[in-house]
């Protein structure tokens, strides 16, 4: 994020609020590289952030008032009491902001009041998490002016209860310790269990490639019911086996746990998803660890298979992404986020790069789909503090 984005967001806090900020904070949305659906399982994740940031200038106060502005939503600065706080009180957008200040408050770390004002270049919707990007830079923001001290996975679990509790969405972990914790020019794996982390070299630009990343544009209504239907199906998958999470099946002995499973055709899929896909993660990892970016690519195909074809959250755009880079030269495709729409991800040799979009766009214009937005990801920053 440039300097002069962090001046124009701090000249705006002045203009609302009549005053300079205390400061300026930026929190970037993620990609998921491989780890799909297991966070709520337990299980592995590999996400890595983007260069587009949630950024918010945020000052103290000290009269019980928290006042929300944000660049991207109109209707004005929103004024709120912090003792009339409450769980699935706030539809709009002010959950995600309100609900950090709820959660601090919670977990016995109580403010006095704030001025927010926030500006994101996070694409809402799109599977890149721009709603933890605004959690995690409020989260960020107040910790540092309040000195509360936490830490950035402290900070991930807050977020994450607020989304969960205050804003109403059953979302895992990983958005929200993506936001905080990735570092430049890695990927994190991270274990959803106990949120141990490790930063994965993914300089891809040093190798002569790109991952791409391509926004169908695509948002289905039903997505939040379907993915609670996965997480409750999990969940059933989990307690037939006997286990605490999915994440304690190894992977070893699939065979044997989709044999007790029997005919339950449902939990098998799922729970055949899960399985593979975090052994999928922890390929990925050892493949990049020991130097072989380019044979991430087949697995990062698996992957999309078995979010189509088992956990069943794919779509049409989705799977024209894929299979048109297949097609036209990538090294490997495959959804990434919850599914039902939002965004691809393709891995390519930088020298096919512009074949690949060509590719891609008009595949959409020929099925009649609207133009996907299509963009290079190079792995970036996680939350920090910029002026
Ligand atoms: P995703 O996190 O994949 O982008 P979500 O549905 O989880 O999608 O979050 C999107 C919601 O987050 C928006 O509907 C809006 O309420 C909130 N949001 C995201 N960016 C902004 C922003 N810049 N200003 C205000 N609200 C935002
Ligand atoms: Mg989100």
């Amino acid at each position: 994020m440039s300097v002069d984005t962090a001046a124009t967001v701090a000249e705006r806090f002045r203009e609302l609020y009549g005053a300079e900020p205390e400061g300026v904070w930026a929190a970037p949305g993620r990609v998921n590289l491989i780890g799909e659906h297991t966070d709520y399982n337990d299980g592995f994740v590999m996400p890595f952030a983007l260069p587009h940031t949630a950024v918010a200038a945020v000052s103290r106060r000290d009269d019980g008032v928290l006042r929300l502005h944000s660049e991207d939503v109109e209707g004005g600065v929103v004024e709120l009491r912090l003792d009339d706080l409450a769980p699935e009180s706030d539809k709009a957008w002010t959950a995600y902001p309100a609900g950090v200040v709820w959660a601090l408050g919670q977990a016995g770390h109580a403010l006095t009041g704030a001025d927010i004002h926030l500006a994101s270049t996070v694409p809402a919707g799109a599977g890149l998490s721009s709603s933890a990007a605004l959690e995690v830079v409020v989260a960020l923001a107040l910790n540092e002016l309040y000195g509360f001290g936490l830490k950035g996975w402290q900070l991930a679990r807050l977020c994450q209860r607020a989304e969960n509790v205050y804003v109403g969405a059953p979302v895992g972990i990983m958005d929200q310790t993506a936001s905080a914790c990735c570092e430049a020019g890695h990927a994190l794996f991270l274990d959803t269990r106990d949120l141990s982390q490790k930063q994965i070299p993914f300089d891809l630009a040093a190798e002569g490639m790109r991952l791409l990343v391509v926004d169908t544009q695509v948002k289905h209504s039903h997505s939040e019911g379907e993915y609670g239907k996965r997480r409750a199906g999990c969940e059933r998958g989990a307690a037939l086996l006997g286990v605490d999470a999915l994440r304690d099946i190894p992977y070893g002995e699939l065979d044997t746990a989709l044999a007790r499973l029997g005919d339950d055709e449902e939990a098998v899929r799922l729970v055949r998803h899960v399985v593979t896909e975090d052994e999928r993660v922890e390929k990925t990892v050892a493949l990049l660890e020991a130097g072989e970016p380019r044979a991430i690519g087949p697995v990062l195909v698996a992957g999309h298979a078995s979010l189509r074809d088992d956990f069943r959250i794919s779509c049409p755009e989705l799977d024209l992404v894929v299979d048109t880079a297949l097609a036209t030269g990538a090294l490997g495709a495959r959804m990434t986020g919850g599914g039902f729409g939002g965004s691809a991800i393709v891995l390519a040799e930088a020298a096919d790069v512009e074949t690949i979009t060509k590719a891609v766009e008009q595949a959409f214009d020929t099925a009649g789909f609207t133009a996907p937005r299509v963009f290079e990801a190079v792995p970036a920053a996680g939350a920090r503090r910029v002026s």
